[in-house]
């Protein structure tokens, strides 16, 4: 089967519970955008909630927003844009500036943005919330997790869905509308220090 894109479609997603309603944390539109599609092609109601507070600088945040804003537009998606307070990202990474990546300042990192997507799911009725995160190959998705389900555990009602975005075609397939709609690819993770480490930074 294929959808008008030519590109083969993956079987639908099931949420666990019986859940319809789905909010999905993204950290940009290369790496959510499959999940995106499929979750509308399985009849969800996904609403995009778009927290990070992570990347540096603002002009590389406004693109990677933008970017997922548009196309979650395309797809008649609604798109939560919730606060960039780097304030308090640089607070809660205190200290781990020089872990490398995969290290404890991800895993920071991480649990800042999945607890706020969860106290949102909390507040707004979602049942059940997910995140583009781990879809890399780049991340370790079982970290990123980790931090899923530690701030679900902290909403009464709330459940982290834990699905392998990457499996069944889904890194794959991801790529190719990455290609298809002509997005940004960004060449660091996203913070000021991802940014050093690829001597990127000026
Ligand atoms: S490298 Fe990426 S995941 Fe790790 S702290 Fe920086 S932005 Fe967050």
């Amino acid at each position: 089967m294929t959808d008008k894109s030519s590109l083969p479609m993956r079987e639908a997603f099931v949420p666990p519970d019986g859940a319809t309603r789905v909010l999905l944390h993204s950290c940009c539109a290369p790496c959510s955008c499959e999940i995106m599609e499929g979750m509308k092609q399985s009849g969800l109601d996904v609403t995009v909630f778009y927290y990070n507070p992570n990347i540096h600088p603002q002009k590389e945040y406004e693109i990677r927003k933008e970017e997922n804003k548009r196309f979650a537009a395309k797809l008649g998606v609604p798109f939560i844009d919730a606060d960039y307070d780097t304030d308090n990202w640089f607070a809660r990474v205190k200290g781990l500036e020089d872990e490398p990546e995969r290290g404890r300042r991800c895993s920071a990192c991480f649990a800042m943005r999945m607890e706020r997507a969860a106290l949102y799911a909390k507040e707004n009725g979602f049942p059940i919330f997910a995140t583009s995160l781990g879809i890399s190959r780049l991340k370790n998705q079982e970290q990123v997790y980790a931090c899923g389900r530690a701030a679900a555990a902290r909403q009464e009602g709330v459940s982290f869905w834990d699905y392998n975005w990457r499996a069944k075609g889904g890194a794959d397939r991801g790529a190719a509308i990455a290609k298809r709609e002509g997005f940004y690819r960004q060449n660091y993770c996203g913070c000021v220090f991802s940014k050093k480490a690829r001597g990127l930074e000026e």
